[in-house]
């Protein structure tokens, strides 16, 4: 076959996966509203297809994808550490990285806060028409310990536990102490490197299935999820959604633009199928493998770099989560009447960029966490209630926009510190599975 068929023939199937997936998420969309309104409640319906099918298939590909997470970045990271080697560098990667998750959190609220105050959720809101439901509180940790909590007393637990920041920490002290011992443990070297090799061939594989993984998720969440309840909190939601859209867009992709120069419409498009699992599956952890193995694949980020920037933001960098908090601080304020004031806004970004680094990287934690953002400002605990009931859509949007900030900083880092490979980022047609 000649050179050009084939790379016709990869590009065929580059469209095939990211066209697939995202016919998955629309049929899915529709399956399930279809589902929820045109097919009567009954055997077929709900135990045949929606706690059947849909929730067997959905949540079996999102356990396969779980299931790459701590072996994958532990292994990526112990191999990304070491080929730094230099701690200097990985210091300077360290602090570049975090200035800019904290920076675009501040300003992911204070976006949220302004288009709040334009948009008015909170005003004019009939109260009686929704359905209030328990609210779940912060257990509020002290800075001290969320610090101390970073060092792991037994790694295997952390391991075993799934805690990223203390893996993180673990992973990258195992690659710069095999940097520095050099061909003393060549052996130990290796077998990460081959296990990580395994891990994204394992993530290959899983990959085949999301098309249909995407459609069940969705189409169950869609099938249990009414409209009539997001009527009288269409303008909050219009508000969460409108914030969301200028950070990603605007934001994000002006930063990429003017930080690394790559076009932030070829960055979309190849990252497509990363937003829709996070979109699918609401949960920021669970992207890890894919969001790491794309940014190789498909943007040319080293994995020197993502192995340790993408497990971090997906713990600590939520600007999608942070703008909800914004949104919900001035809903709740204008519903009960209760005048912020300057001050009163910067306690809320201040104390709603520390939240977003609480949240862990799971569904509907961040509004878990609200509830110690409202506590800053004195706003009632319950009026997080009104909101519950419509969470689960934005926290999908959401959780996209919380993995796409940390990918847009990891090209940033990747691009400045030499760490792209530019012609994997020219390829339009690099495949997953190539
Ligand atoms: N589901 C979000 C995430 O995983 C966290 C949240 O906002 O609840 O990124």
């Amino acid at each position: 076959m000649s050179e050009k068929n084939k790379k016709n023939r990869k590009r065929e199937k580059k469209a095939g996966l990211t066209g697939k997936i995202f016919i998955g998420l629309i049929l899915g969309a529709m399956t399930g509203v279809i589902f929820h309104y045109a097919v009567p409640a009954g055997f077929v319906r709900d135990t045949v297809f929606v706690d059947g099918i849909f929730y067997v298939a959905g949540q079996g590909f999102l356990r396969l994808m779980q299931m790459l997470v701590v072996p994958l970045v532990f292994c990526s990271l112990v191999c990304g550490s070491s080929a730094i080697g230099d701690t200097a560098t990985l210091g300077k990667v360290g602090v570049k990285t975090l200035i800019f998750y904290l920076s675009t959190t501040a300003i992911a609220i204070t976006l949220a806060i302004g288009v709040a105050n334009v948009v008015n959720p909170g005003i004019g809101l009939d109260t009686s028409a929704i359905e209030a439901t328990d609210v779940a509180i912060a257990e509020s940790t002290s800075f001290a310990d969320t610090l101390l909590n970073i060092i792991p007393k037994n790694p295997i637990g952390a391991l075993a536990n799934g805690d990223m920041l203390p893996i993180i920490l673990f992973a990258i002290i195992i690659g710069i102490i095999l940097a520095k011992l050099g061909s003393r443990t060549e052996t130990v070297s290796n077998f990460f490197s081959q296990f990580n090799d395994v891990m994204m061939e394992m993530t290959s594989m899983v990959m085949y299935v999301a098309p249909v993984g995407v459609f069940c998720l969705i189409a169950k969440t869609f099938s249990g999820i009414g409209f009539g309840a997001f009527v009288p909190l269409l303008k909050y939601m219009l508000g969460v959604l409108l914030a969301l859209a200028l950070h990603c867009f605007v934001v994000y992709m002006g930063l990429l633009k003017i930080f690394s120069g790559l076009n932030p419409f070829k960055f979309l498009r190849k990252f497509f199928p990363v937003m829709a699992f996070a979109f699918s599956t609401a949960t920021s952890n669970a992207t890890i493998p894919l969001s790491v193995d794309t940014l190789e694949r498909e943007v040319g980020v080293s994995r020197k770099i993502s192995s340790f920037t993408i497990p971090l933001g997906a713990t600590i960098n939520m600007d999608g989560t942070a703008i909800m908090q914004g949104v919900a601080v001035v809903f709740a304020a204008q519903a009960y009447g209760i005048e912020l004031g300057i001050a009163g806004y910067l306690t809320v970004i201040a104390t709603a960029t520390l939240a977003s680094i609480g949240t862990a990287g799971v569904p509907g934690v961040g509004l878990i966490t609200l509830s110690m953002v409202f506590t800053s400002v004195g706003l009632p605990v319950e009026a997080i209630a009104l909101i519950m009931g419509i969470d689960r859509i934005l926290d999908m949007t959401r959780t996209a926009v919380n993995i796409t900030g940390d990918a847009v900083c990891t090209t940033i880092v990747a691009k400045q510190n030499g760490a792209l490979n530019e012609k994997h980022w020219a390829l339009n047609e690099k495949h997953w599975a190539s």
